[in-house]
């Protein structure tokens, strides 16, 4: 079949991860004691097709897909392995981790010490398959994008070996001049980086489904915590109607679930750090209008401490006899008003860095209170971390004891605007940081079968699935302990 564009993805990223966003974690993992076929089942299962195509393709595609639809050029979403089955002239393909230098790889992969992860090993065998090659033979471009295209300045020599063409850093939409450039047969630059961001009118309405029904509600965060990448975007928030319409077409298309995603989805529609009680409820009734499942991709404790009541109401809107939970990723990073104040002076706002400790603790009793279940994470090895930081972060996760969550430390990774700075690695963990990860794992263990339970509660297979991922919780204690990294 012919087409101008395919656009793609390794296998570890086109899978819904049976419905639950956080195990989509397990494909960072390297391979490990549970053989490489279960462990595929069991975290990134092959994505279900419909009518030839991915029913469900990551959020980031869609988007381009549905840009280049507009666009008037022809465009599909396919699944890696049908490579083979197309003539295309040009090849997009969206990369999360692409050779497993992300911070949970890193981490995991320091751990485990049991290889590459699954996500660049997978990455690496789209680019080894044949359907690929076969395209490449054919004259196919290749432009690669996505949250990892960093990690490309680093390995340019892969670039050559695998004939990408164009690796595109910058928002999706801002890259649709380059494959017109390609169509037309015309040069790419090795490397495009992209600093001007759309406008709202021009970021399209996803066109098919998305991986378990996430829909953007906006882009940017107003903290500006010097480590992350998002810090260097704008802020921009999208209406109502923008987002119902996406919601729609994952409704339309049979999903059950929906993940409204931003950086922190209480400050919906705010410039600053409060949140906007009326529209927080607007937005959460009209996801829950259409979906029996609604969680949240991100939010901040800050954000939870600074309208407490807030949190009550929208569980009185999600949680139904369909729904006794809801997810989503919060930052802690650390317990130091120290290092927060020379990194992330605005992470504790509307509060003072020296409240933050007592805002997380604050805020985790509203959450628990309210049962959203978060995966939370800490940032080990920040630059200018001192013995006494780290001291910080260990009574911090210990007054957590009660917090029904999931605390993920992670070892610093150079990005954001502290990009010059070096890598932490597991060589350097000392004593205290092994302290503190062992607190972690303790945390997790302790929660992680009530969690579980909750989490893995929708379908029969879920009782019998269960028990494997808290088998893989205990294998990473474990080997950890066995590699003499946590004693
Ligand atoms: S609050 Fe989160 S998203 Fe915002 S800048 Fe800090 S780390 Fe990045």
């Amino acid at each position: 079949m012919k087409v101008d564009v395919l656009l793609t993805c390794d296998r570890t990223l086109m899978s819904n991860y049976h419905g639950k966003e956080f195990l989509g974690f397990g494909t960072s993992a390297p391979p490990n004691w549970i053989p490489e076929f279960m462990f595929r089942q069991l975290f990134f299962p092959k994505m279900k097709k419909v009518s030839g195509f991915p029913w469900q393709a990551p959020y980031g595609l869609r988007k381009i897909e549905a840009k280049l639809l507009d666009e008037g050029i022809d465009a599909i979403v396919i699944d890696p392995d049908d490579l083979r089955k197309y003539e295309a002239k040009v090849i997009g393909i969206y990369v999360m981790d692409a050779f497993g230098w992300g911070p949970s790889s890193t981490t995991l992969a320091g751990i485990m010490k049991t290889g590459e992860p699954y996500l660049a090993k997978y990455f690496k065998k789209l680019l080894q398959s044949r359907g690929y090659k076969k395209l490449k033979e054919q004259g196919a471009k290749t432009i690669v994008g996505g949250p990892a295209t960093w990690q490309f300045h680093f390995k340019p020599e892969f670039l050559d070996e695998y004939g990408i063409d164009c690796v595109f850093e910058g928002e999706g939409e801002m890259a649709i001049h380059l494959f017109k450039k390609a169509l037309d047969g015309e040069e790419l630059p090795k490397f495009y980086k992209e600093s001007k961001v759309p406008t709202i009118e021009e970021i399209p309405e996803i066109k098919r489904a998305s991986i378990n029904g996430l829909v953007e509600i906006g882009r940017g965060c107003p903290r500006g915590c010097k480590f992350c990448s998002v810090t260097l975007r704008p802020l921009r928030w999208y209406p109502y109607e923008k987002i119902e319409k996406e919601l729609m077409i994952n409704k339309r298309h049979g999903l059950k679930t929906a993940i409204l995603h931003a950086e922190d989805v209480l400050l919906y529609g705010q410039k600053g750090v409060i949140p906007d009680e009326e529209k927080v409820i607007k937005l959460n009734k009209i996801a829950k209008k259409y979906f029996s499942h609604v969680s949240w991709s991100h939010v901040s404790f800050a954000a939870v401490a600074a309208k407490p009541k807030l949190m009550k109401k929208i569980a009185e809107i999600l949680l139904d006899e369909k729904q006794r939970w809801w997810g989503a990723e919060m930052g802690i990073e650390t317990g130091s008003a120290r290092l927060m104040k020379k990194l992330m002076p605005a992470k504790a706002k509307p509060f003072k860095v020296e409240e933050y400790p007592e805002v997380i603790k604050h805020a985790a009793g509203i959450i628990t209170d309210n049962n959203m279940i978060p995966a939370c994470t800490l940032i080990t090895g920040l630059p200018e971390e001192e013995e006494e930081d780290i001291i910080k972060t260990i009574e911090l996760i210990e007054d957590l004891k009660d917090f029904k969550s999931v605390i993920v430390p992670l070892f610093f990774v150079p990005m954001g605007k502290l990009k010059e700075k070096d890598w932490f690695r597991k060589e350097e963990m000392s004593e205290l940081h092994k302290e503190l990860f062992i607190k972690c794992m303790l945390h997790n263990l302790r929660w992680i079968k009530k969690i579980a339970d909750d989490y893995f509660r929708d379908k029969k297979i879920h009782s019998i699935i269960k028990s494997f991922y808290i088998l893989f919780a205990r294998l990473i204690e474990w080997q950890a302990k066995k590699k003499g990294v946590l004693e």
